[in-house]
Parts: structure tokens; C-alpha cells; sequence
């Protein structure tokens, strides 16, 4: 086994302090690489806390996770020692249903492997994630990752990144539709980098006024501040899509009567307590509410392709691993701008 540093949760009400564990040894298929950023997603928050299901712990948190390759096993043909590597949400899954076969691993009808708080594929190993020196995870798995981009930056692709862009490319978001992206954190921003990418007008639905300025820079067209009524009122039968990246609970009626007629809610931001949709707030206009997780390894890669060729990272703040309390903190308040990545190297 190979002993790894790492920072972990010990039971929902703790902190995350360090903790020592071990992975497995590199296997034929495997690829280890040594971890140099993790990005910090509310879902780690979410999940450290039991914000959706009981979680196994130890935890160790961080699935967007980069570095580079130390070590591959005998028939890895896809990378060599010294590589960039990444990975994601998922660190296996069953191949063979036919969700499997459609490169949708996130979608596994038996049950993929979560890169932690999870299982592998044997039903028993626990998965621990990126907040650690060192990973090893099966080829099919590990992402390419471009020189050519800020290393540090392009961590959060690997979830914040691919969950915004895979609604975006599976609704066909693009020249001619007006977007709204909800809410302006880690998915959010990436959520306007891609719709702009794509050629959407952009708006950003946010509760801080004070995120406006970013927001243009990020690319954004129109800013509409959620908590004051009026422009609330007249962006009403505004938009094609609503992208809802928001954490914490919030009134689906009231974004519903943002869309126009016809137009897609998508939600992949996950609160922790189920909304009440009145139905009244579908049929008037024909609206669909839809939902989209994370994407596959597939989709992942041409992901990151594409933002390596549109030179697209995230805009972070880089922290020292002792910070992530308080990191966790601020991000509960909506003050990210717009990931925390964590330096690797601190721990
Ligand atoms: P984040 O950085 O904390 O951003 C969430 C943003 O939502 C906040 O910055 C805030 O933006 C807004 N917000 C928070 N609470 C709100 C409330 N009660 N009402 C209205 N707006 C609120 O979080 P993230 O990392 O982007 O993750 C967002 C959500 O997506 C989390 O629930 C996470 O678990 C989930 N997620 C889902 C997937 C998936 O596969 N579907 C993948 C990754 C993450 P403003 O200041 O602009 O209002
Ligand atoms: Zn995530
Ligand atoms: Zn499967």
C-alpha cells in the first residue's frame, strides 16, 4: 500500500485537520499522480456536513484534482511519467450498462465510484479525495491536462468546469439564446465563461450586487439582482435557458416566471432541502424543469480541449490547506471569487 498525507473530516461536526491513509499500489491499469492543486467545490461542504446523505468517514474531500504523473502500471498506454494528469467526480464505474456505453459514466445505472465518500467498484474500498499528496486511479479515469494553461486554474475544470458545459452543449446553448446563469460562484462563473464561449447573450441572476463589475468581466452581458423586486419584475419572459447553480435553498416559482415560453430551468446546483414547484409555474408557458450531473470522461476531456484551445481556466484564489475552514466559511456566504483552489505543496 502506499501511505498518503491528506486532510480529512472525522465526523460531520469536526474540522478538517490532517490525516494519514493509504491507497492502493499501482495496478497494471492504474496511473498515480502526485497532487499539486485541488479545487474546493460547495459540494465537499455539502457533503463533509451530511447536507444530502449520511457520508462515510473519514472524508477526505476534492474532486477537482491535478498534478503530475509519478508512476503508471504495465498497460497504461496513455500517459508516461511526468505527464499532466487529472481527475474528477469519478474514479470508476461499471463500463458495461448502457449508460456506460454511451460514455454518460456519470449517469452508471449500477453505480459509479465518486472520487470520495464513495466505493470503488468492489463495494468496499472507500474512495478518498483530492485534498492529498497523491492519488491512484485506473487510466480510463485520469484526464489529459494542457501545459499550456495555469495549472492551478484549470483544477476547478475538472467539476465546476464539465458541469456547466455539459448542460450547455446538451440543450445547445448558443448563438440566439438568452442564458441565465444562476447564481455567481464556482459553477456560475464558469456556467458565463462557457454561454459566452457559445455565443449566448448572458445574464447573471445573482444575490450580491457587489459581484456585478465581475460579472461583465467575466463576460457577462446583464447583471438582474435577485433580492430587489423590481428587476426582478422586469426581467420577467426573459430568458431560453436558466442555468441554477445555487447551493442554498431558493424559490423555483419565482426564477420559473423568468423564462420564457418554452424555456429550460436546469438545475445542477444541490440544496440540501427538496423545493416546491407549483405546477401552475410550468403549464403557463410550457417550461421544463431539468437537471443535469456533472458529465463523462468523454465529455471531460473535450472539455478541457476546448478550453485549452480558448485558453478558458477559473478565476481562483489560491489557499494554504490550513485556511479551508475558514475557505469553507466564506464560501457559505457567497463570498467566492471565484473557486478556492488549495496549493497542494501547504500540506
Ligand atoms: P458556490 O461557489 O458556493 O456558489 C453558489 C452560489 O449560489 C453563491 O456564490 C451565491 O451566488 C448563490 N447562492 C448561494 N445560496 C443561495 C441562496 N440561498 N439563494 C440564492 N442564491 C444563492 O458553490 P458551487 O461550488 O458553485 O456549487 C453550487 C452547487 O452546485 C452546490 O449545491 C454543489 O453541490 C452543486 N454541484 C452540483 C454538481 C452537479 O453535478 N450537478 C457538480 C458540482 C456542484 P450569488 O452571490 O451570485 O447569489
Ligand atoms: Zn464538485
Ligand atoms: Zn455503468
Amino acid at each position: 500500500m502506499i501511505p498518503v498525507k491528506g486532510y480529512a473530516a472525522q465526523d460531520p461536526k469536526t474540522d478538517l485537520a490532517p490525516w494519514n491513509f493509504e491507497r492502493r499500489e499501482v495496478g497494471p491499469h492504474d496511473v498515480q499522480f502526485d497532487i499539486l492543486f485541488c479545487g474546493v467545490c460547495h459540494s465537499d461542504l455539502h457533503q463533509i456536513k451530511n447536507d444530502w446523505f449520511p457520508g462515510i468517514f473519514p472524508m477526505v474531500p476534492g474532486h477537482e484534482i491535478v498534478g503530475k504523473v509519478v508512476r503508471v502500471g504495465s498497460e497504461v498506454k496513455k500517459f508516461k511519467v511526468g505527464d499532466l494528469a487529472g481527475t474528477g467526480c469519478l474514479v470508476d464505474s461499471c463500463r458495461i450498462c448502457e449508460n456506460c456505453q454511451q460514455d454518460l459514466e456519470q449517469y452508471c445505472l449500477n453505480g459509479n465510484s465518486q472520487t470520495y465518500n464513495g466505493l470503488e467498484q468492489d463495494r468496499k474500498t472507500p474512495t478518498y479525495g483530492g485534498y492529498s499528496k497523491t492519488i491512484v486511479v485506473h487510466q480510463d479515469f485520469v484526464l489529459h491536462i494542457s501545459e499550456k494553461l495555469d495549472l492551478a486554474a484549470t483544477a476547478p475544470l475538472l467539476c465546476a468546469g464539465i458541469t456547466t458545459y455539459s448542460p450547455l452543449r446538451h440543450w445547445k446553448v448558443g448563438k440566439g439564446h438568452k442564458l441565465a446563469v444562476l447564481g455567481l460562484g464556482g459553477l456560475g462563473h464558469m456556467g458565463v465563461k462557457f454561454g459566452v464561449a457559445f455565443g449566448a447573450e448572458v445574464t447573471v441572476l445573482s444575490t450580491s450586487p457587489a459581484k456585478e463589475k465581475d460579472a461583465k468581466l467575466l463576460g457577462a452581458h446583464h447583471f438582474v439582482v435577485t433580492t430587489d423586486p423590481e428587476q426582478v419584475k422586469a426581467a420577467r419572459n426573459s430568458f431560453d435557458f436558466i442555468l441554477d447553480t445555487v447551493s442554498g435553498e431558493h424559490d423555483f416559482n419565482m426564477y420559473l416566471s423568468l423564462l420564457r415560453t418554452n424555456g429550460t430551468h436546469i438545475c445542477v446546483g444541490v440544496p440540501s432541502k427538496p423545493a416546491e414547484v407549483q405546477a401552475f409555474s410550468l403549464l403557463g408557458g410550457r417550461k421544463s424543469l431539468a437537471g443535469s450531473g456533472i458529465g463523462g470522461l468523454a465529455e471531460t476531456q473535450e472539455m478541457l480541449d476546448f478550453c485549452a484551445k480558448h485558453n478558458i481556466v477559473s478565476d481562483i484564489e489560491l489557499i494554504d490547506i490550513k485556511d479551508i475552514t475558514k475557505a469553507y466559511a466564506r464560501m457559505l456566504k457567497g463570498d467566492v471569487r471565484y473557486r478556492f483552489v488549495i496549493d497542494i505543496a501547504t500540506l
